[in-house]
């Protein structure tokens, strides 16, 4: 303080206390907005940094008005991490983006449970405690073919409840070929390792034949594990043995096998246009004991992982501790249960279902789509870049039918400069209101309009205008 020359201490004196900026008309809208505890708080800042203007240059001292509207800005700007924001990766499920969008009945039935007390563990018919799984049973039973079935956090989880649940302590016989890892960690020898179980490889990378199993099995195997090579393909000189096979073998040696799906289609996808997956009926009708799969893949929902399989063993599982800690919460059984009555009606799937409509979505819809935004887009970018309608491939993502591509339309955006330009207006986007997320690829940021849900049209032009770039091409030759 003592630095200080004496002129700016007597400035710095004229400055609002926050008690006047707070006692202000647009400081009580915000109490109101806000509450007075976050109001305080960046009336305090904003306070703090006039007085750190004041003091290095000489300038006028903000009123109390002038405060409450930085505050105000502050606080406006301070928006929620998880807002929503356009996916225009061309990733249809893309993990970092949250995966599946739910459909409409997903959301109410998740908003209800939210909003009310629900039966989740009562039974309504008898006034008796009932079981949170008893919501989805039936219904995945109908929908797959198997005896019984349970849920939990996500399908890494139900992989690990299996494990531990039969091969605590004991051997879980899997095949080299399919030793695979997903993203986030998820490797399945360790999976196999922090569920007790002892991991025992067959076969080679590119074959494994029955006998490779055959040979060991023994009496401390507890499990057989068949994995869906989900995100990869080997190609070539390759054998494996079919899931039907597998499970005759597993049977006789008196174990379980687990066939963990990944993905999991409740429906034959070529029906919509897309690649065959193994459906989970096909998976339990081929004689697995224990079928797992996702909830937010090519399902189309929230994040789960379903077990479904013989009866007696899901009861086990169900018995297993570790049930408890992988259990799903109310808003989820919710959305869940709403998903999966939606394919009851396969005719109207795509319509109803985000993911399997934007799965099934013509390049001649979206190319459609493009030509429609192509101009305000541009004019929104003005002389700076180019806007060009151009072919791109969406992908499924989330490790579903790695190796397939859908035709697509993007919007092209080139800079009339140099790539910094591009990628700093890449970086603007995601600072909007509702972020815009593409890809830089080329020298291009592509925006795959796969995901652009028609009704979101005019919403994605109004965001557009709320982009500054004045100064972009000027930072940015
Ligand atoms: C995606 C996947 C998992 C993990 O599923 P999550 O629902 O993401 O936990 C497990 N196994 C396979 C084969 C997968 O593809």
């Amino acid at each position: 303080m003592s630095a200080m020359a004496e002129p700016e201490v007597n400035v710095l004196r004229h400055l609002p206390a926050v008690a006047a900026v707070l006692a202000t008309r647009e400081g009580a809208l915000l109490v109101e907005r806000y509450g007075h505890v976050m109001v305080t708080h960046a009336i305090r800042q904003v306070i703090d940094d006039a007085r750190d203007v004041l003091r290095t240059a000489p300038s006028a001292v903000p009123d109390v008005t002038e405060l409450a509207q930085q505050a105000q800005r502050l606080l406006d700007a301070q928006m929620p991490g998880l807002r929503p924001l356009f996916n225009l990766t061309g990733v249809v499920l893309h993990t970092n983006l949250g995966r599946a969008v739910l459909a409409e009945a997903a959301v109410d039935a998740a908003v209800q449970a939210m909003r009310h007390a629900v039966a989740l563990e009562y039974d309504l018919a008898n006034g008796t405690r009932g079981e949170r799984d008893d919501h989805l049973r039936a219904l995945l039973c109908e929908l797959t073919g198997a005896e019984d079935a349970t849920v939990v956090n996500n399908n890494a989880a139900a992989v690990l409840l299996c494990l531990n649940t039969f091969a605590l302590g004991r051997e879980a016989v899997v095949s080299r070929g399919e030793l695979i890892e997903i993203g986030g960690a998820f490797r399945m020898p360790d999976i196999m390792a922090r569920a007790g179980a002892r991991m025992v490889e067959v076969g080679t990378t590119n074959r494994t034949h029955a006998a490779d199993y055959r040979n060991a099995f023994n009496e401390h195997t507890g499990l057989v594990l068949k994995v869906h090579t989900s995100n990869y393909r080997i190609q070539g000189f390759t054998a494996d043995v079919a899931a039907s096979e597998l499970a005759h073998m597993a049977r006789a040696a008196g174990v379980p096998l687990l066939n963990d799906l990944g993905s999991g289609s409740l429906v034959d996808l070529s029906r919509y246009g897309l690649a065959r997956e193994p459906t989970v009926r096909e998976a339990v009708a081929e004689g697995a004991q224990l079928v797992t799969f996702s909830g937010d893949k090519l399902l189309g929902g929230p994040q789960t992982g379903f077990i479904v399989g013989d009866h007696a063993l899901i009861e086990q599982i169900n018995r297993n501790p570790l049930k408890r800690a992988l259990r799903v919460d109310k808003l989820r059984l919710a959305a869940v249960e709403a998903t999966l009555k939606l394919y009851r009606d396969p005719d109207r799937l795509a319509e109803r279902l985000p993911t399997l409509r934007f799965l099934a979505r013509s390049k001649a819809d979206i190319e459609a789509q493009a030509r429609r935004l192509q101009a305000g887009v541009a004019e929104a970018l003005g002389s700076a870049f180019v806007v060009e309608v151009g072919d791109c491939l969406s992908q499924i993502g989330s490790g579903s039918l790695p190796t397939d591509t859908l035709a697509s339309t993007a919007l092209l955006i080139h800079p009339r400069g140099s790539q910094r330009r591009l990628e700093a207006l890449a970086a603007s986007l995601r600072t909007l209101p509702r972020p815009i997320i593409g890809r830089i690829a080329d020298g291009a940021l592509h925006l795959d309009l796969r995901c652009l849900a028609e009704a979101d049209e005019a919403l994605f032009l109004t965001t557009w205008t709320q982009l500054d770039i004045s100064d972009l091409a000027a930072r940015h030759p």
